[in-house]
């Protein structure tokens, strides 16, 4: 039988309070989060409050679309957890102020009641400031009540008398007040305020002009390349592997695949180190995709690491997924904070082994992968 493991959700976000800065930082907690994967974003959109405390503050809204194999329960206390990071107090009153509000507007095609909570979200269909976002970021969904379209829902939605607004690119503008406004990004370049704002803060401690032209979209950048360098912590062995694992009766001849490139970050500096990996594993009725070794590398190369550190993980995954006779890693790194530094000779390299199974207690089998691997003795 075959069963989709990961559902496809839309989640609906709304913030008041800091909205410029807790809507992009929403959504990258959802982006980071090992279970759930955000595919789409829709753009911002501007509301009234309906019936808060007189003179209470507009709201931003959106929506992304994310897959997961969390349950609902388990995705909504996911949900209540990145509100809780980022400051939620909650009340009764559904319509104060909050810094961040985050709520499944559906579970792919459920319809389902909670103790207080269904799914769909009953203001999906009717409320236009939750229908509007949905209706950007995925005009096709079909409301599995209704059965009518997303985009049909938004048009019929009641909005109060007040329009929903698309943000204009320059209401959604960085928080940092010091950027001129040939800076302002669009919705989408609003990345992670947070993590922007300590680089811009760091650029001032190492007596930058942050503002000045070149730096002036440096954190933005810096930000986006520091979630990538580190998108390790947000997948699992179970993504990478994702089922590409195949029966293989009798086979149990050594399979190597080397020559992998990798790119990490050394966690005592945060500067790369890089170079090639090979990695050999002996059968045991299991075999795995070769694309999917060259993934598992990059799962923990992605990570601030040590290499001795990065090889016994890459071992240790292979021997989780593939439960084989056994496994040999051998990596050979260039540690860019040595080489800059100049402790360590510009072509000289770190090599590291890991063995388990039949390549630790076999000292041929360990020679033949070490001589195939092509990386030359390890260090221990
Ligand atoms: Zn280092």
């Amino acid at each position: 039988m075959i069963r989709e493991r990961f559902v496809e959700t839309i989640i609906s976000l709304g913030s008041s309070i800091e909205k410029e800065r807790n809507v992009p930082e929403a959504i990258r907690l959802l982006r980071r989060h090992r279970r759930i994967e955000v595919t789409n974003v829709s753009r911002f959109f501007e509301s009234a409050p309906v019936g808060g405390p007189p003179g209470a503050p507009d709201f931003f809204n959106a929506a992304v679309i994310a897959r997961t194999d969390l349950s609902p329960s388990e995705l909504r206390e996911e949900l209540r957890h990145i509100e809780d990071v980022l400051g939620r107090k909650r009340t009764d009153d559904k319509n104060a102020p909050r810094t961040i509000d985050l709520d499944i507007a559906y579970y792919g095609d459920l319809v389902a009641e909670f103790e207080d909570w269904r799914i769909p979200d009953p203001d999906a269909a009717t409320t236009a400031y939750v229908a509007v976002p949905i209706a950007d970021v995925a005009p096709d969904w079909i409301d599995p009540r209704t059965k009518k379209t997303a985009y049909d829902l938004m048009r019929l939605a009641d909005d109060g008398g007040e329009p929903v607004r698309p943000v204009s690119a320059i209401r959604l503008a960085s928080p940092y007040q010091s950027r001129g406004p040939e800076d302002f990004d669009p919705a989408g370049d609003v990345y992670a305020p947070q993590l922007e704002a300590l680089v811009r803060a760091q650029l001032l401690e190492l007596g930058e002009n942050p503002d000045r032209q070149g730096l002036a979209r440096t954190p933005l950048r810096v930000a986006k390349a520091l979630d990538f360098l580190t998108n390790g912590y947000s997948t699992s062995l179970d993504d990478v592997v994702n089922d590409a694992i195949f029966d293989a009766e009798g086979a149990d001849e050594l399979v190597l695949v080397k020559d992998i490139e990798y790119y990490s970050m050394c966690e005592h500096h945060m500067l790369p180190f890089f170079g090639r990996a090979a990695v050999a594993y002996i059968p045991r009725g299991k075999i795995i995709g070769i694309s999917k070794v060259a993934r598992i590398v990059d799962l923990y190369a992605r990570r601030l690491q040590v290499q001795e550190r990065l090889t016994n993980q890459i071992a240790d995954a292979l021997m989780e997924v593939l439960e084989p006779l056994g496994v040999g890693v051998v990596i050979e790194g260039q540690h860019l904070c040595m080489m800059m530094r100049g402790v360590q000779k510009q072509d000289s390299a770190t090599v590291t082994s890991a063995m388990r199974g039949t390549f630790k207690k076999d000292a041929r089998t360990r020679a033949e992968f070490l001589d195939l691997a092509g990386i030359g003795r390890a260090r221990r």
